[in-house]
């Protein structure tokens, strides 16, 4: 999309949304489940061009809500829209409700049987040929969350962040540690600073051993650097820019 001159907007609503589908991720279907068995999922979208910003939290008949979040942030007055309120906002804004046993998967239900965390919160960050930076982050949060937990990945500053004068980010890991030092924000402001990409994303994850949880985050910069850091063993990251494109799992650069 963005090769054929497409908005970093509407570059990561997309990216998301295909991982949100997969049944892989803890998104969309596939979600981490709450104890009760259920799927509630957070999202959020950040435009760093005008600051606008959008998000859900708590929402348990969309497969996309990262799309949900979009329209809160371009159809609403609002920032952010949580359970039933969300929900009723989606519908009128004529968005496709599915039950949510859809977006339920044996292997969460298996994690939530197993007391194991279910890995594999989304995220996306850009920049457009405009220089427009854009973020968007989704998850269904942690295996085993109370019913009504908000995560890190709806909070603006806390999960997603972008900013076109510092960076576009988005984070994964554990929420509750993530809020703690709102560590999206925390990351933009380095690059901000001056900051080599991958050097702000690393002391910003290091700031999360105060708050005691593991994390990962992915940036870009003004300047177009791809850039990533994480506490966690590993982190599946994928990019693609004018010059190269690949992926990595591990703890290596490339
Ligand atoms: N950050 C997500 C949350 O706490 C979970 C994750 O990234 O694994 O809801």
């Amino acid at each position: 999309m963005l090769k054929q001159g497409g908005t970093a907007l509407d570059a990561i609503e997309a990216a998301v949304r295909l991982l949100e589908d997969d049944p892989v991720f803890n998104a969309g279907i596939g979600s981490a489940l709450t104890r009760e068995g259920t799927a509630e999922l957070d999202a959020s979208v950040m435009n760093g061009a005008t600051l606008a910003a959008g998000s859900v939290a708590c929402v348990s008949c969309f497969q996309n809500p990262v799309t949900l979040a979009r329209r809160v942030m371009e159809q609403s007055p609002h920032v952010m829209l949580v359970g039933q309120g969300a929900e009723a906002f989606g519908r009128a804004q004529g968005l496709p409700v599915v039950a949510n046993e859809r977006l339920v998967t044996a292997a969460a239900r298996r994690d939530l049987e197993t007391h194991r965390r279910s890995f594999g919160t989304v995220g996306a960050v850009a920049i457009d040929g405009q220089g427009t930076l854009a973020a968007a982050t989704s998850t269904g949060g942690t295996t085993g969350k109370w019913p009504g937990r908000v995560g890190d990945s709806p909070l603006i500053g806390c999960g997603t962040y972008a900013d076109d004068k510092k960076a576009a980010v988005s984070c994964t890991g554990l929420g509750e540690a993530i809020i703690r030092v709102t560590l999206a924000r925390h990351a933009a402001d380095l690059v901000g600073l001056g900051l080599d990409g991958f050097e702000a994303a690393r002391q910003a994850v290091s700031t999360l051993q105060r708050a005691g949880g593991d994390a990962g985050l992915i940036l870009v910069t003004p300047a177009g650097q791809l850039a990533w850091a994480f506490s966690t063993q590993r982190m599946s990251r994928a990019w693609v820019s004018d010059d190269s494109e690949g992926s990595g799992f591990g703890p290596d650069r490339a």
